[in-house]
Formats: C-alpha cells, sequence, structure tokens
C-alpha cells in the first residue's frame, strides 16, 4: 500500500499529490491498492449497463459536446416508444440487467413520453432502468419515478463554478446540478455523477475537488471520462484528457467511494480500445457499458467523434466478455446489480 494512503478519509492534499504523480513503481502501488479495494468491497463481478442513446437532439450548447444544438453537422434522431423497447429487450436477453437511457438535453422527450417507455420496459422485461436525460424539472423526474425509474445519471461535470459557467452557457436560471442530485435520491432514485477531466481551463487543483465532492456526494454510480475533442466545437483544437490521468482519476474515486459503481467509460475505450477498458478494470472499476442503441442511430449521437463502438454488436461483445474477464479473473455480474448488493 502507498505510503500516507488513507482510503475514504485521503485528504484534498494527497489526492492532489496523487494527480501529479507519474512514477511507475508508486502509480503502480495506487492501482493495486485500488484493485484489492474494489475486490473487497464489490467483489469480482463486472456489471454490464446496456446503453441506448435514445435522442441526439439537444437545447445546449455546452462547449465540449459534439450534440451542441449550434452544431449544424449534426444530425438528429430521437427512437420511438417501441424502437426504445426493442432495445430493451435485447439488452435483456443478452443477459443484462440495466438499461440505461440516455439522450441530449430534448424538449420532445416529454414527461408522458418517457414515463410511458419506462413503463413499458418495466412491463416487458426485468431490466433496472437507468435515465440519462440532462437537466430536467423535479415534476418530470418524479413522474418518471413512479413510472419504475430505478436510477438517475447526471455529471456535475466539473466543480470549478467558473469553469462550468464558461462551458455551459447559461439558459435563463442556473441549474445546480449537485442540488438536484440530492433532490433525485431523495426521490428514492439510485444517483450517478462524475466529471469530465482535461478540459481546457481544468487544474490539478479544481480535479481534486471534483475527486472530494464525488466521495462526499456518496453516490451509487460515478462515471469519469477524459474529455475528448470533437472538431465542430468551439474546444475542438484543444488537446483532450489522457489515459494516463483516467487510470488515476478511476484508483482514487475507488479508494475515496470504495462501495460505489464505477464504470472503465466509452470514452476510456475510445482513446485506448479493449486493452485500456481491461486497465481501467483493474485499477478500480467495475462496470461496462455495451453500446445497444440500433446501428443505424449509433453513429450520430456523437458526442464525440469515433467513439468507441463495438464492430461486432453488442450481443457479440457481451458474449465475448465472458472469456475475456474471466482472464482477468473477474465474473460477469448478474441481475440488476444493484448498489450494495454485489459482493
Ligand atoms: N444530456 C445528458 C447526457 C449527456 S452525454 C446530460 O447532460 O447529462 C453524457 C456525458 O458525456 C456528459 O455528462 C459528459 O460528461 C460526456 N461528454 C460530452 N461530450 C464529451 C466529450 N467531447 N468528450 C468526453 N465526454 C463528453
Amino acid at each position: 500500500m502507498p505510503k500516507g494512503l488513507s482510503f475514504s478519509e485521503m485528504p484534498f492534499e494527497s489526492v492532489r499529490h496523487w494527480l501529479l504523480e507519474r512514477d511507475p513503481g508508486r502509480l503502480e502501488a495506487l492501482f493495486a491498492a485500488a484493485d484489492v479495494c474494489r475486490r473487497n468491497n464489490v467483489g469480482e463481478a463486472v456489471h454490464l449497463r446496456g446503453l441506448v442513446e435514445i435522442s441526439s437532439h439537444c437545447r445546449r450548447m455546452c462547449l465540449y459536446c459534439g450534440l451542441r444544438s449550434g452544431n449544424r453537422h449534426a444530425s438528429r434522431y430521437r427512437l420511438s416508444a417501441d424502437e426504445a423497447l426493442d432495445c430493451a429487450k435485447r439488452i435483456e436477453a443478452a443477459g443484462v440487467g440495466t438499461a440505461v437511457l440516455q439522450a441530449g438535453e430534448d424538449g420532445g422527450l416529454t414527461r408522458g413520453f418517457i414515463s410511458d417507455m419506462v413503463r413499458s420496459i418495466k412491463q416487458h422485461t426485468r431490466c433496472a432502468v437507468t435515465l440519462s436525460l440532462g437537466e430536467r424539472d423535479d415534476g418530470d423526474y418524479l413522474a418518471w419515478k413512479q413510472a419504475g425509474a430505478d436510477r438517475y445519471l447526471l455529471r456535475f461535470e466539473t466543480s470549478d463554478r467558473a469553469l462550468y459557467d464558461r462551458l455551459h452557457p447559461p439558459r435563463g436560471e442556473r441549474y445546480d446540478r449537485v442540488a438536484a442530485l440530492q433532490r433525485l435520491r431523495a426521490m428514492g432514485y439510485e444517483i450517478g455523477s462524475g466529471v469530465m477531466f482535461g478540459l481546457p481551463g481544468q487544474t490539478v487543483e479544481t480535479l481534486a475537488a471534483d475527486l472530494m465532492l464525488i466521495a462526499k456526494l456518496d453516490l451509487d454510480m460515478i462515471g469519469c471520462g477524459p474529455f475528448i475533442p470533437h472538431p465542430n466545437t468551439p474546444l475542438g483544437q484543444h488537446e483532450g484528457g489522457t489515459l494516463d490521468l483516467a487510470y488515476i482519476v478511476i484508483a482514487l474515486c475507488r479508494l475515496l467511494a470504495p462501495r460505489a459503481h464505477i464504470p472503465a467509460t466509452t470514452a476510456i475505450a475510445t482513446l485506448g480500445g479493449e486493452s485500456a477498458r481491461a486497465k481501467a478494470l483493474s485499477c478500480g472499476a467495475n462496470v461496462i457499458m455495451p453500446n445497444f442503441t440500433p446501428a443505424m442511430y449509433r453513429e450520430q449521437y456523437e458526442i464525440y467523434p469515433d467513439k468507441a463502438c463495438p464492430e461486432e454488436g453488442a450481443e457479440r461483445f457481451c458474449e465475448g466478455l465472458h472469456k475475456r474477464l474471466a482472464q482477468l479473473g473477474r465474473t460477469v455480474g448478474v441481475g440488476p446489480g444493484k448498489t450494495n448488493t454485489a459482493v
């Protein structure tokens, strides 16, 4: 165990220090500590979450995202309720216990439309349903909970308020994502959040503060990924986040939040392929999110370019995972993979 590492009580200064660490030996020790922490707290199972990108319409202007409304090159689609249900059935048939419905902030996804979609998925499959639809009214969140939704993902992206405001040109009143996460939890949702790293203007201090906030929020799920520049956005010419930093961030997330579900994110697989995903699983991560969006739409959901999507299709990818995970000494999780029931 690296000297001076006191797990969930790690102070800001040590987190900041680890984010700057480049010594291979010390990093190996950090990753090994995170791996042990993962095994002791959430076990060997890797939980799968089937991702369905239900709409690429977005009214927001986030400076980093290819779906931003100002991107005229983006093509836009919205799944019908039947198409979404078909995806959920495919997810269940592939042995995956959770469907994650993700989208841009699309006003066309009305309260009633999503309520019906969630209800029909819950009626026709045994999948847990996670929503990742951005900032909505509490009335929407409540209606979707009543319709059967289990979890909500809403990354706070960065805890640096000035940076947040620069990256997210406001639409009227400023929405507080951290406060929203707390209300979502009070409504009965399991909650997930996280950040991007490698954003222009982000410093090691702001990223350390992000991780301290992640620890404080006591999240059920923590999704963190490298920023990947999209050429048709204002940040298209900037550098993105690196894999080296990705592994450190994942390891720190695990040590700060031992029982959370932490994905080896698609952005990591986009930068480094399956070997990067495997490495993330060996330094704290315990979730993979295979993409079940119908092939004809998948390329249109371009938050960043060349998003990793298994060529062979999600079903074949899941089949292959059993073998690949066994080589890492891991198993595929069964059922919905709720927080605190993984061990
Ligand atoms: N509209 C929803 C879902 C957004 S997409 C919402 O606002 O919550 C899910 C995540 O993708 C975002 O939270 C963001 O962290 C990430 N993302 C967006 N653009 C990205 C980029 N260019 N590089 C890496 N991650 C990106």
